[in-house]
This record gives structure tokens, C-alpha cells and sequence, in this order.
């Protein structure tokens, strides 16, 4: 069940109203990387897994979610409602805000509706949470956009906790696959990989096809060339030399 309580999970205090940028706030209420596409989907997730932690897990980052939603509502409605009558009127004259009013309302930065395929959940735990990473990169990184964007330090402050809680996540989303040996571990599920497994399949021409590290080095990977001999470049053999012998440190 949910319990709600009528204050936020922090403070909102927006000291210089603006409605432009109320606008681009809505990237984060109804948008792809926004609070509702997160909540949505961590609460989706938690039903797949029958491990309790981790479903408790995703249910209370859900939840916490949901309270960033309120949080960015909070702000769209006090750049707009408290905006000064001539801010009010460029922001009302160009934007959605003229014709659906005040406050938040469940679309993009651009007006495109919210759409549930910004949620993404499969039917495995693994899978599940190496998304949910990402999704915190990229909620961090808009987030990182707006507090550069923001026109007043109440707006910062409240959008740096936001942020600093997608950090959070992060984290814990990787301690949790941790837990599962899986943090580094691309395999997950009933499949016997073939013998490419290890493979850098080399299909680069010229100079950067000696381009070298860690993602296509020994021991953990071999090179296999793709790229007929004679366009390998860089000469004759040196080329053909250098990727073949070992990975340069
Ligand atoms: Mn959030
Ligand atoms: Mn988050």
C-alpha cells in the first residue's frame, strides 16, 4: 500500500519564478529519463523477482521516485503559478502553459506526452537492474543540464538532491547485481555461449584497427581479423605484425 504524507521528501523553495524554465523541467515529470518513467518501472520490476530484498529494494526506490515527482511538480508549479505577470506572459505565450495552465502536466520538455515505452523492464532481475543503471546515467545527466540551466539557487539546491539521489541508486542497483556475482559478469540465464565468447572481431581498416585496451586485449580477449590482409594498411606486414602480437600497455 502507499501511505501519503502532504510534505515532500525535501524542501522546494524556487526564489526566482520562471516559466521557461518550468518548461524544461518537465523533461523530468513527464519525460523519458523523468521521476515517472523511474517509478514506474522500478515498481514494475519488483513483481519479477522472487528475491524479498530485492524487491523491497525496488519497491522503496519506487516509492522514493515518486516523491522526486512530487518534488519536480512542486517546482514546475512555483515557476509558473508565482511567476511575475511579465515572465508569466512570454512563458504563456509560447509554451504549453497557455493553453494547459499552471503547474505540471504529464509531458516532455517539447509537450510530447509521457509513453510507457520509457519504461523498461524485462522478466529478469539481471537484465532488470543493468537498465536501471543506465537510467540513472540518464536522469544524472539531465538533471546535470537543468541545475546548469536553473535560474535561482532554491532551484539548484533542491535539483542537486535530486541528482545526488540518482547517484544513490546507482549504487545500490550495483551492489545488488554484486551480491548476484553479476556486476561484471555479462552472462545471465540459460545460455552456453559459443565459442566467440572471447572474441574482438577486428572489422576496422587502416591505423585504428591497432587501436588497443582492456576491451580487446589478452588475456581476456583474442583478435580475430576481418578485414581482408591487403587493407589492413600501414604498410607492408607492420600492420598485420602489430595485431597480432601482444596487447601493448
Ligand atoms: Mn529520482
Ligand atoms: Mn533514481
Amino acid at each position: 500500500m502507499f501511505i501519503h504524507r502532504p510534505d515532500p521528501i525535501h524542501q522546494v523553495h524556487v526564489e526566482t519564478p520562471d516559466p521557461v524554465f518550468a518548461e524544461q523541467l518537465l523533461e523530468q515529470f513527464g519525460g523519458a529519463t523523468g521521476e515517472l518513467s523511474a517509478a514506474l518501472t522500478y515498481f514494475t520490476q519488483s513483481f519479477h523477482t522472487e528475491d524479498q530484498g530485492i524487491r523491497d529494494m525496488l519497491q522503496n526506490i519506487a516509492t522514493e521516485e515518486f516523491g522526486h515527482l512530487e518534488m519536480v511538480a512542486l517546482m514546475i508549479e512555483q515557476h509558473t503559478r508565482r511567476a511575475k505577470q511579465g515572465a508569466q506572459e512570454k512563458a504563456f505565450n509560447s509554451t504549453l502553459f497557455a493553453v494547459r495552465g499552471y503547474g505540471p502536466h504529464l509531458v516532455d520538455s517539447r509537450g510530447s506526452t509521457w509513453d510507457a515505452r520509457y519504461v523498461n523492464e524485462g522478466g529478469n532481475v539481471v537484465r532488470d537492474l543493468r537498465a536501471d543503471i543506465a537510467a540513472e546515467a540518464g536522469a544524472l545527466a539531465t538533471y546535470e543540464t537543468l541545475i546548469k540551466l536553473a535560474p535561482d539557487n532554491g532551484s539548484r539546491e533542491a535539483l542537486r538532491h535530486l541528482a545526488t539521489r540518482e547517484v544513490a541508486h546507482a549504487r545500490m542497483f550495483m551492489k545488488a547485481l554484486e551480491q548476484m556475482n553479476k556486476l561484471d559478469d555479462p552472462i545471465f540465464g540459460e545460455l552456453q555461449p559459443d565459442d566467440t565468447v572471447d572474441v574482438w572481431f577486428n572489422l576496422t581498416m587502416g591505423p585504428e584497427a591497432d587501436r588497443r585496451g582492456p576491451w580487446n586485449s589478452e588475456p581476456t580477449f583474442h583478435i580475430r581479423d576481418l578485414v581482408p590482409e591487403a587493407q589492413q594498411g600501414g604498410g607492408m606486414g607492420s600492420a598485420s605484425q602489430a595485431r597480432h602480437s601482444p596487447p601493448k600497455r
